[in-house]
C-alpha cells in the first residue's frame, strides 16, 4: 500500500526508525534469535551484543557502561528511578516534582500519593521555567527523590538541571531527571552535572518503541521495578529485547554524531518556521521561553481555533504534528503543561506544537510556513468566535 507523502513535524512524539538502526537490529530476528542467559554459545554470545550497545547508549551521555540499566521505554525508566527511592528509603515519604511533568512521572506521582506518599508539585513560571530557590525550600527531610524533567515534551523548554543536581547534592536527596527529550537535542554529560538517575527513550532517538534505558549512578543503591531473572545484573527481570538494545546502541551513536546538526541545521530550520507562522498568522503567540528549550521544537498557540480541527486539516495537507503530548490528543482538557504556564484555557486548546529533526528539510517547512497560515484563515472564517482583526 503506497502512503501520501508526509511532512512529519512530530518528532518529540516519536521518530522514524533510521535505516542505520535497522540494519544494526536484523540480523537478531534472522541469525542471532537465542536467548542470552542459555548456557550455549549461541545464545550466550548475544550478551556481548548487548554490552555493545550498552556502551553506545553510556557514551551518549558520558556514563560508564555500568550504570546503564535497560528497561522497556522512558515510562518504565521514570517509575523505575522513583520506586528505587522509595523503596531504599523506607523512612523519607516524599516526593517533589514539577507540574509540567510527562504523564509517565506525573500518574505514577498521583498513584503513589494514593498509597500515602506525599508529593509536592512545584509550579512553573508563564515562560515554563521552573524557580529553583521554590525547588530548594521543597525539599524535607524526608524527602527521598526529587524528580524533574530536563527538557519539555510540549514547550522544549529546558530546566537548569546543574543547579537542580547542586541544590540536590547539598541536600543529601536524590535526583532524577527524565531526559527523554533532551538527548539527542541538547549535550549530556552525566559526570559533569552529577545526577543519580536520568531516564532515556530510544524511540525519540530513531529507534524503534518499547525500549529505553535508566542511568544510575555508581554508588547509588538500586533497587528494580520489573522483578524476574537476573538480567541486566540484576537490575531489570525479563529476557533481554537484544534486537532493540541493538538498535538502540546504534541510535545512541547517531545522535551523539548529529548533536550538531540539531543545534544548527535543525535550530535554523525550526526557527525559520516559527518566525514564518507567528509573522503570517495575526493573534498567534509562541509559547515557552524562546532561549532556553531544545533546538527542534516550536509550541505556537493560534486564538480562536481549537487545536484538534487545527491538526485535523493539516492532517488532510499530510501534515503530522500534535497538540501537546500526543498521550492527551483527543481529550478536551487543555494540556496540564500550558496551564501550569497560566496560559487560558481557550489559548491553551488553539496550541499546536511542531517537532522536527533529522529528516526535515527547507522544503517541508515551506510547505507549512505555506499551508498552515491558510488553515487557520479558514477555521477562523468559520467560527463566530474569530478574533476582529
Ligand atoms: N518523558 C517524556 C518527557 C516524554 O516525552 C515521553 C514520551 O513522550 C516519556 C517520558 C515516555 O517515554 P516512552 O514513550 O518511551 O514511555
Amino acid at each position: 500500500m503506497s502512503q501520501p507523502k508526509i511532512y512529519y513535524f512530530d518528532n518529540n512524539a516519536t521518530t522514524r526508525v533510521a535505516p542505520e538502526v535497522l540494519e544494526a537490529m536484523l540480523p537478531f530476528f534472522t541469525e542471532h534469535w537465542g536467548n542470552p542467559s542459555s548456557a550455549y554459545r549461541f545464545g550466550h554470545q548475544l550478551t556481548k551484543s548487548i554490552e555493545g550497545a550498552r556502551e553506545k547508549v553510556a557514551a551518549l551521555i558520558n556514563a560508564d557502561p555500568r550504570e546503564i540499566v535497560f528497561t522497556s521505554c522512558g515510562t518504565e525508566s521514570n517509575n523505575s528511578a522513583i520506586h528505587s527511592a522509595l523503596v531504599t528509603h523506607p523512612a523519607k515519604r516524599h516526593i517533589v516534582t514539577t507540574a509540567v511533568e510527562h504523564s509517565a512521572n506525573i500518574k505514577f506521582c498521583a498513584h503513589l500519593k494514593k498509597q500515602g506518599f506525599e508529593v509536592t508539585l512545584l509550579p512553573v513560571e508563564s515562560d515554563g521555567s521552573l524557580d529553583i530557590h521554590l525547588l530548594e525550600k521543597s525539599i524535607r527531610p524526608d524527602t527521598a527523590i526529587v524528580s524533574t524533567m530536563w527538557a519539555n515534551n510540549e514547550t522544549g523548554v529546558l530546566f537548569q538541571i546543574e543547579e537542580i543536581a547542586a541544590i540536590c547534592r547539598s541536600k543529601e536527596v536524590l535526583f532524577h531527571t527524565d531526559a527523554v527529550q533532551a538527548a539527542g537535542k541538547v549535550k549530556i554529560d552525566v559526570k559533569d552535572i552529577g545526577m543519580d538517575f536520568l531516564s532515556l527513550s530510544a524511540h525519540k532517538l530513531h529507534a524503534p518503541k518499547g525500549i529505553g534505558a535508566l542511568y544510575v549512578r555508581k554508588g547509588v543503591r538500586y533497587l528494580p521495578y520489573v522483578i524476574g531473572g537476573g538480567q541486566e545484573h540484576g537490575r531489570r527481570g525479563g529476557t533481554e529485547n537484544v534486537a532493540s538494545m541493538a538498535g538502540f546502541g546504534r541510535a545512541a551513536e547517531m545522535a551523539l554524531a548529529n548533536l550538531s546538526d540539531e543545534q544548527t541545521r535543525v535550530r535554523k530550520l525550526r526557527d525559520r518556521m516559527e518566525t514564518e507562522l507567528l509573522k503570517r498568522i495575526p493573534h498567534s503567540v509562541r509559547t515557552g521561553d524562546r532561549e532556553a528549550r531544545v533546538p527542534n521544537t516550536s509550541n505556537v498557540s493560534f486564538d480562536g481555533v481549537e487545536a484538534g480541527d487545527v491538526l485535523k486539516a493539516l492532517d488532510q495537507l499530510g501534515i503530522c504534528a500534535s497538540s501537546g503530548s500526543a498521550c492527551t490528543t483527543g481529550s478536551l482538557e487543555p494540556s496540564h503543561v500550558l496551564t501550569a504556564m497560566g496560559i487560558s484555557a481557550a489559548r491553551a486548546r488553539g496550541s499546536v506544537r511542531f517537532s522536527l529533526g533529522l529528516y526535515n528539510q527547507e522544503p517541508d517547512v515551506d510547505y507549512v510556513v505555506e499551508h498552515v497560515p491558510q488553515v487557520i484563515a479558514k477555521l477562523r472564517g468559520s467560527r463566530d468566535h474569530a478574533p476582529k482583526k
